[in-house]
């Protein structure tokens, strides 16, 4: 029990981390929960039951709620429903940040030598998410060119809840409709979150994959991209 609440400070002066919520959630339950926690603020919590598995969706926000919202909201999922006070408070109490449009610009750096990765963002979610997407984007730093193979084009921590794209797209050669293709791609990712289940991360979900060929430009980009090599 002294454990648990030790736990529980310490979590809750953090943020809650995803993996624990699910754990808190499938004790409250007794069922197997996956957990994605997302950027959208149409939905901030949503529960489907198939079978046996609990599939829970729930908006960032609640990675900072206190234990009676949290409590709450594993009561709501056990029931499948049922008064949500708590929470509706916690929302209240949120709804600055929820409204918020422009992305926060702290520590961020957005104009490139090539490409304004902000004005990139911003039309994108204007397009695509109806401005939904609050998340910050930020250059990446450059990693040294010895550094590791891995190409990574583009990022999303769901921590920072900051969008990271890699500065060696910022070249002339590289066009326009790929930059907006990473961008909407980690977009993506903040508006859908991370499923996670049994502790494993899932992605890249049939529905992520779907949603990114509704890109206006995505056999040209994904063409761009083998032919490139970049
Ligand atoms: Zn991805």
């Amino acid at each position: 029990m002294v454990e648990i609440e030790t736990l529980e400070q310490l979590t809750l002066k953090f943020g809650h981390a995803e993996d624990y919520l699910r754990n808190l959630f499938e004790k409250a339950t007794g069922r197997e929960i996956s957990l994605t926690v997302t950027d959208n603020s149409t939905s901030m919590l949503s529960v489907k039951t198939k079978g046996k598995a609990v599939s829970v969706r729930l908006h960032r926000i609640f990675l900072e709620a206190g234990a009676n919202v949290v409590d709450e909201i594993a009561e709501f999922i056990k029931k499948g429903g049922g008064k949500t006070p708590h929470i509706r408070d916690f929302i209240r109490g949120k709804r600055d940040i929820l409204n918020k449009k422009v992305p926060r610009r702290l520590n961020a750096v957005t104009l490139g030598r090539h490409y304004d990765i902000l004005n990139i963002y911003e039309s994108i979610n204007r397009e695509y998410f109806e401005e939904k997407v609050s998340a910050s984007i930020t250059w990446g730093t450059k990693s040294p060119r010895r550094a590791v193979r891995r190409r990574t084009l583009g990022s999303y921590s769901s921590h920072s809840h900051m969008i990271r794209i890699n500065p060696i797209l910022d070249i002339e050669r590289v066009p326009p409709y790929f930059v907006e293709f990473i961008v909407y791609h980690e977009m993506l990712h903040a508006c859908l979150g991370v499923k996670n289940k049994n502790g494993r991360r899932s992605v890249h979900s049939k529905e992520f994959r779907e949603l990114e060929r509704r890109f206006r430009d995505y056999e040209k980009a994904m063409a761009w991209e083998k032919k490139s090599r970049i």
